[in-house]
């Protein structure tokens, strides 16, 4: 380990992010003021001090030992995508010098037609430009042997239409702010300037062996096994779950965190996950935008760390077959800024009030949006997990938890009428925080869980951004705000006083959102019975439930609160339906690959060595003593591999067909439906041989490390 590490940790954090500490070190006073208030105002930069700022950065970059920029953007990839400028350039006398302008800090134009727009751009107007997002400080990103200087920026059409995720993102939250400080004002909180969506992703993942994982076409192509039988011993023992964790793998998290330190990102737990070799880290919650470029470095410095130590890292949903997946928990909560967490029961009377009718809002917005909330989680790692045989599944409940359901129930039934300070302290609001830190009182299988001051959304999977839930969760929440509000407002219109206009709403909200609120076992049949009385949106598989990207009424919602046009949603449905069907079928051919070149060859040459030792026998049968009936049991076993490899080669050419039959599919919605209910189904027709034959076969034919190897050798 470096000698940084033996540093105190405050003594390093955010030395390379150009944060407000080096804002203030850098930058004339004025400016340096002008610039915070634009950020806290969460307004653009102004171009005339632009220029400034851009120097100033410059400057401390290049005593960093930066030598580049770059503008750092998330396109419709789930990625993040860089395109490196030098500082360098020339001037008219030829000399070079280096230069950073504020137009070059403020506004990029990457080549943006190598990007996917999903049918959003005509080809001649394909360009696109990154600006950047100043809430979200720029960095210094280690690489090779230099440093780059790293703007976050947003990446946007010539005409102004999102190419990326995080544009959307931080619509949404202006558009829940806006949402929030009207109703707070008619709750009598008034003079709110803005209030702040909040994130923090518990980020699951899981670290091999690089040697194993090179020897694995699969893990390589597609991130998961598409082939390879449960070892033995698995996960029944759970004794994984919070166990010491390795000495090598504590030396990968040691300097991945110190790495994050260095960008400012407040990484604060590790520890063992369910399965073997499943590991989870979890920063400290920042505003969504800052936390959702936060857990892509994280992602990235993770990946470029576990190079470095020998390990390859899997961020894919399911990277093994009956064995825990990855999530990605996203801790949501709406606050006003530098003042209450508007999630938080709090324990005063006037916090338990809007914490009850925010609440009542999620709820409300939840059920009332639960198909694109699970559209925007949906993905091919994801459909393992949702809707497979693995919580959480693919129908959006929320677990409030015992204490939650009791006040809440009591507010319906009219036990208490809240209008006086003590009965609102008796509901004991003020003990739910407590009592959800307690483990036991939570509900691990679901996958909306309420957990003392925030939401917990469980079905995001790991290696998908965090902008897209946060975005529909912060849109949800909007519409809900403004619904619940319009309806406070009717009342005392009506004639109603303040406070029994709101307790009746927040008793009809409650009454009216019974359904989505589920305490049970997300993982049993009972919940897919009672998803199916209740009516909730219950979708399987992405091309399912993608299709909620289509729905009228929903796309109105984004059109009204400015977060997506109808255009922009239309590219978003059509560049997930692309990637779904593209991924699947490179799962299927890397799986026929597998196949052709290495299962078969293997059984192959294995069943060869039986056929003959078998042969010998038989030929030496008389000699030994022996009749050949003695070797039934051996002509059996020889069978049994002849018939299932037999039965391999036969379902390798009908996958063949069937990638085919795909291909001929007329639209892309149809190839993404035929890949769910044909290709996938195929695919897992031949590793359920395959799986059969592989412990059949003598390890020392088999060239595909296994599941005991990748998940049980260290
Ligand atoms: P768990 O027991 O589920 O691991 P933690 O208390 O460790 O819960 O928190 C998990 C994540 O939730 C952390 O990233 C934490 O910072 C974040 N978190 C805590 N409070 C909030 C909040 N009010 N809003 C958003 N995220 C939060
Ligand atoms: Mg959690």
């Amino acid at each position: 380990m470096s000698n940084e590490s033996k540093k105190t940790v405050t003594s390093y954090y955010g030395a390379l992010t150009f944060g407000t500490e080096a804002m203030r070190d850098r930058l004339p006073k004025e400016v340096f003021k002008a610039l915070q208030e634009t950020i806290k105002a969460g307004k653009k930069l102004p171009a005339d001090i632009a220029g400034v700022v851009a120097h100033g950065m410059k400057e401390w970059a290049m005593e960093h030992g930066a030598t580049h920029y770059t503008h750092w953007f998330q396109p419709m990839t789930g990625t993040t995508a860089e395109k490196h400028d030098a500082f360098l350039s020339t001037e008219r006398d030829g000399s070079v010098i280096e230069r950073f302008s504020g137009e070059q800090l403020i506004q990029g134009e990457p080549d943006a037609s190598s990007f996917p727009s999903g049918g959003m751009r005509s080809t001649f107007e394909a360009r696109g430009y990154t600006a950047w997002d100043i809430s979200s400080p720029a960095f210094l990103m280690k690489g090779g042997k230099g440093m780059t200087l790293c703007i976050p920026t947003v990446f946007i059409s010539y005409h102004g239409e999102a190419l990326d995720e995080k544009t959307p993102l931080l619509r949404s939250m202006d558009a829940v702010s806006k949402a929030a400080i009207r109703l707070l004002d008619t709750l009598g909180i008034k003079g709110v300037q803005r209030v702040i969506t909040n994130a923090g992703p518990e980020q699951e993942y899981f670290l091999i062996d690089k040697k194993f994982y090179s020897q694995r076409p699969d893990l390589v192509m597609t991130g998961r096994t598409l082939l390879g039988a449960l070892p033995p011993k698995g996960q029944q023992l759970e004794d994984h779950y919070f166990g010491s964790i390795p000495d090598r793998v504590l030396e990968f998290m040691q300097e991945v965190e110190e790495e994050l330190f260095l960008l400012g990102i407040p990484a604060k737990t590790r520890h063992n996950e369910v399965a073997p070799h499943q590991f989870e880290i979890a920063p400290i919650f920042e505003q969504a935008n800052i936390a959702s470029d936060h857990n892509l470095l994280i992602m990235e410095v993770m990946r470029k760390v576990a190079e470095k130590k020998g390990f390859a890292l899997l961020l894919f949903e399911k990277p093994f077959a009956g064995i825990n997946g990855s999530g990605k928990h996203n801790n949501w909560s709406i606050g006003i800024d530098g003042g209450m967490n508007l999630l938080d029961p709090g324990d005063t009377p006037e916090s338990n009030i809007s914490f009850l009718v925010f609440l009542v809002a999620v709820l409300k917005g939840v059920l009332k949006r639960s198909a694109i909330l699970r559209a925007s989680v949906a993905s091919i790692g994801n459909d393992h997990r949702l809707g497979a045989n693995e919580a959480p599944p693919a129908v959006v409940t929320v677990f409030l938890g015992d204490l939650l359901e009791r006040v809440l129930d009591a507010i319906e039934s009219g036990k208490v009428d809240l209008k006086t300070e003590k009965q609102i302290l008796d509901l004991g609001l003020g003990q739910v925080p407590l009592l959800n830190k307690d483990y036991t009182d939570r509900n691990r299988t679901s996958p909306f869980a309420f957990t003392g001051n925030k939401f917990e959304f469980r079905a995001v999977g790991s290696s998908q951004p965090i902008s897209v839930p946060n975005t529909v969760l912060n849109t949800l929440m909007a519409e809900a705000v403004d619904d619940l509000n319009a309806e406070i407002l009717a009342k005392i219109e009506g004639g109603m006083s303040k406070e029994d206009a709101i307790l009746a709403a927040v008793r009809e909200g409650i009454t009216a959102t019974k359904a989505v609120r589920y305490p049970g076992d997300n993982y049993s049949e009972d919940l897919q019975r009672a998803a199916a009385e209740r009516g909730l949106p219950n979708m399987k598989n992405t091309p399912e439930s993608v299709r909620a990207w289509t729905d009228k009424d929903t796309i109105a919602m984004f059109v009204k609160y400015g977060v997506l046009t109808a255009e922009e949603i239309d590219s978003r449905y059509n560049v997930r339906i692309e990637r779904y069907v593209k991924g699947i079928d490179i799962e299927a051919r890397t799986l026929l690959l597998m196949v052709k070149t290495m299962v078969i060859p293997d059984t192959s040459e294995y069943q060869g060595d039986l056929a003959s030792s078998f042969n010998n026998l038989v030929a030496a049968a008389e000699s030994i003593g022996l009749s050949e009936g003695a070797f039934n049991s051996q002509a059996g076993h020889l069978r049994t591999l002849a018939e299932d490899l037999s039965r391999l080669i036969e379902l390798t050419s009908i996958l063949e067909e069937t990638i085919e039959e795909m291909e001929e599919q007329e639209s892309e919605l149809d190839k993404a439906d035929f890949c769910a209910a044909r290709l996938l189904p195929c695919m897992n027709a031949i590793r359920e041989v395959a799986d059969k034959i592989e412990v059949q076969v003598d390890r020392s034919r088999w060239q595909l490390p296994t599941y005991s190897e990748m998940l049980f050798e260290h």
